[in-house]
């Protein structure tokens, strides 16, 4: 496929003038931001004037703005412009407290709506597209921000939301579904309906794309996407405090994701010293939103665990690449002196045929002191109740686990579809450890 871009100019800006460009950017988000009770505040306790701001090194004078913040300044203590002018808020899935709202002014949706339609033109989606949202809508940002973002594009959209696999199949099929958003964590469910309806959505849907994201998943896990759905898959990272889908994409290469630094400054800092981590090592992301009026965000701490990728990509985007988020740093659970990922442990599983796509580790703490149970379903194809059998299997994989975590858990396959499931984002961790 030939490169080309939905905003040449944008996109393919040399490095130089696009740190110009952040510069400049960041002059008037730090002006607005000056608006808000929260950052006049913040601004006024250092001493610091956004007119002190000349190039892009000089944002590490400025705080880091945390989850806490938004929480402790909800609703309104970021907003920088008359509420009359808010035109939508959207929130993070917070359970208990506050949650972090974020609020947008026409500007900022259009903005948004903007770099979704990048982000999918860069896989190769056009406006003769037709485009299914399997995300759920509400307050989580990825159902309307693909929607608006699609939209744009000038794709025909399917606004079919989450869950009813088969109703989402029957659209698919009567409207020639070619390109559809999902969280991974779902598409192993659909698969299952779709053979079960004696069905294979290789040859029974016009499928040619799939956009993955907002959880973490393994390379492995997109791996087996791509094969069930015999499409490919792109890897989407988005978050609510930063608009929601559409801050970072796979390009059609799919060399992992670019984050769009027009829109977005970038930086990646050692979690527990805040300064930078030299280029191209893993560190916590750190973005500020370059183009956001009502509610713009400074330094705000992602958690999420990534590196630079500094090498230019094949497609000729000046934007840089970001590789595969490996986890937030809130995820990490340490056990027996060890520390682990959940996704360490889905790589595993995802690399043995015999193993489904769902999965659960549950924490526990006994008098012996604690342990890891890893629950894991079983492809129904390899499904079997022969005990022998299936504790040689459950043996292998708690070695190759304990090779990877340096300890080795417990393992216990179950029949597919014994897991509980949810209908957003996977839960892959029960720590009964804590209280
Ligand atoms: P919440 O889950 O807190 O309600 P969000 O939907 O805004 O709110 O979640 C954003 C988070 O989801 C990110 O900080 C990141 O941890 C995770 N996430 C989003 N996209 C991806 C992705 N492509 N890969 C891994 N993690 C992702
Ligand atoms: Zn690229």
């Amino acid at each position: 496929m030939e490169n080309s871009f939905w905003q040449p100019e944008v996109e393919t800006l040399p490095r130089k003038e696009l740190e110009k460009l952040q510069a400049e950017k960041m002059r008037k988000v730090l002006a607005r931001a000056q608006q808000s009770a929260f950052y006049s505040k913040v601004f006024a306790d250092i001493g610091f004037k956004p007119e002190d701001f000349k190039t892009v090194d000089d944002i590490r004078r400025l705080p880091f703005t945390t989850k806490d913040n938004l929480r402790a300044n909800y609703p309104f203590g970021l907003l920088t412009c008359s509420k009359d002018d808010i035109v939508r808020m959207h929130c993070t899935s917070g359970t208990t407290g506050n949650p972090a709202a974020v609020l947008y002014n026409r500007h900022d949706l259009d903005s948004w709506a903007n770099l979704v339609a990048r982000s999918m033109f860069a896989t190769g989606t056009r406006s003769s597209d037709i485009f299914q949202n399997m995300s759920g809508y509400g307050l989580f940002t990825g159902g309307l921000g693909f929607q608006y973002g699609a939209e744009k594009l000038g794709c025909m959209t399917i606004p079919a939301a989450a869950g009813n696999s088969k109703r989402q199949i029957k659209l698919m099929r009567d409207f020639g579904t070619t390109c559809a958003h999902s969280v991974p964590s779902y598409l192993g469910r659909l698969h299952a309906v779709f053979l079960e309806n004696g069905l294979d959505p290789k040859k029974d849907t016009q499928l040619k794309r799939l956009f993955i994201g907002a959880e973490p998943h393994s390379e492995e896990t997109r791996q087996r996407i791509q094969e069930m759905f015999g499409c490919k898959a792109f890897n989407s990272f988005g978050m609510t405090e930063m608009n929601g889908p559409g801050v970072g994409f796979e390009c059609q290469y799919q060399a992992e994701m670019h984050i769009w630094e027009d829109c977005y400054l970038l930086e990646i800092v050692d979690p527990e010293t805040l300064e930078p981590v030299p280029e191209g090592e893993i560190g916590e992301m750190v973005i500020t939103t370059l183009d956001r009026q009502a509610m713009p965000v400074i330094r705000y701490r992602t958690r999420d665990l990534t590196r630079i990728i500094a090498e230019p990509c094949k497609c000729g985007r000046t934007a840089r690449r970001i590789d595969r988020i490996k986890g937030r740093s809130d995820d990490m659970f340490i056990i027996k002196g060890c520390n682990v990922f959940p996704i360490q442990i889905e790589r595993i599983l995802m690399k043995i045929p015999n193993v489904a796509n769902d999965y659960l580790i549950t924490l526990d703490a006994t008098p012996e002191g604690d342990t890891m149970l890893v629950e894991a379903e079983l492809h129904p194809d390899f499904f079997t109740d022969d005990y022998p059998q299936l504790k040689t299997l459950q043996h292998k994989i708690a070695r190759e686990l304990s090779d990877e975590i340096l300890f080795t858990p417990l393992v216990k396959l179950v029949p597919p579809g014994s897991l509980p499931k949810t209908e957003g984002k996977a839960v892959r961790v029960k720590d009964n450890r804590k209280g």
